[in-house]
C-alpha cells in the first residue's frame, strides 16, 4: 500500500494538487533541483525529473509531471517548449498573445493540453499515464482562473475558456486529472 508519494517539484502547492488527484499525500521532493530537461517528449522529460527525485529519495516512490499546449496549425507546437514559447522574457500573458499572433491566419484552431506523469516505485519500477483536454483556442483570451494558456484553451463541448472555469470545474476534465486517474488504477491508490 502506498502511503506517501513525493513530487519532483518544490511547489508545496503543485504536490497538494496533485495529492487531491491521485487520493493519497503527496509532498514535494527536500531541496529540489531542476535536471536539465533535454528529452524530446512530455514523457522523457517527466522521467529525467522523475529519476533525479528518485536519486534524492532512494526507496520512496516519485512522481514528475511534464505537460504543455500542442496547436495542431503548429505541427504541435509549443508542446514542451510550452513554459517558454517566445522567449523567456514573457510572462503568461506575454506567451498567450504570441501564440494567439502564431495562429492568427490558421485554417485550425484544435489544440490541447497534454500532461504525462511518470511514477518511480522503491525498487525502481517505473509506470507512466497521459491525459489531454481536447479543445479550441480562443481568438482572445479571457476568464481570471488557472494559469498559463488556460485564458486561451476553449474545451470541447464547453464554449468556455478554461480561465473561465472553476478548479473543481478544470479538474473534472483536465489532462491533469485523466493522467492522475490512469497513474492511479496502475498503482491501486
Ligand atoms: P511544465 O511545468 O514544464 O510542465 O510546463 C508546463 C507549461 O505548459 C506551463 O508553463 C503552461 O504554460 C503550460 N500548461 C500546462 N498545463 C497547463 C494548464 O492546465 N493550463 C494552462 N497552461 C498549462
Amino acid at each position: 500500500m502506498i502511503t506517501q508519494v513525493r513530487l519532483a517539484t518544490g511547489n508545496a502547492g503543485k504536490a497538494a494538487e496533485l495529492g487531491r488527484l491521485l487520493g493519497c499525500t503527496v509532498v514535494p521532493v527536500e531541496e529540489w533541483e531542476s535536471p536539465v530537461e533535454d528529452g524530446s517528449t512530455f514523457l522523457a522529460n517527466a522521467r529525467i525529473k522523475a529519476l533525479a527525485g528518485a536519486r534524492r529519495h532512494p526507496g520512496e516512490w516519485v512522481v514528475a509531471d511534464d505537460s504543455g499546449i500542442e496547436v495542431d496549425a503548429l505541427d504541435g507546437a509549443p508542446g514542451i517548449h510550452s513554459a517558454r514559447y517566445g522567449g523567456d522574457q514573457l510572462d503568461d500573458a506575454g506567451r498567450v498573445t504570441a501564440l494567439l499572433d502564431a495562429v492568427a491566419n490558421a485554417d485550425t484552431r484544435r489544440a490541447r493540453f497534454r500532461c504525462v506523469l511518470v511514477a518511480i516505485g522503491p525498487d525502481g519500477q517505473e509506470f507512466s499515464a497521459e491525459g489531454t483536454l481536447e479543445g479550441t483556442l480562443a481568438h482572445a483570451p479571457r476568464g481570471a482562473n488557472g494559469f498559463g494558456y488556460d485564458p486561451i484553451l476553449i474545451p470541447a463541448a464547453d464554449d468556455r475558456t478554461c480561465g473561465e472555469l472553476s478548479a473543481d470545474e478544470k479538474n473534472a476534465i483536465s489532462h491533469r486529472g485523466a493522467a492522475a486517474s490512469a497513474l492511479r488504477d496502475q498503482l491501486g491508490l
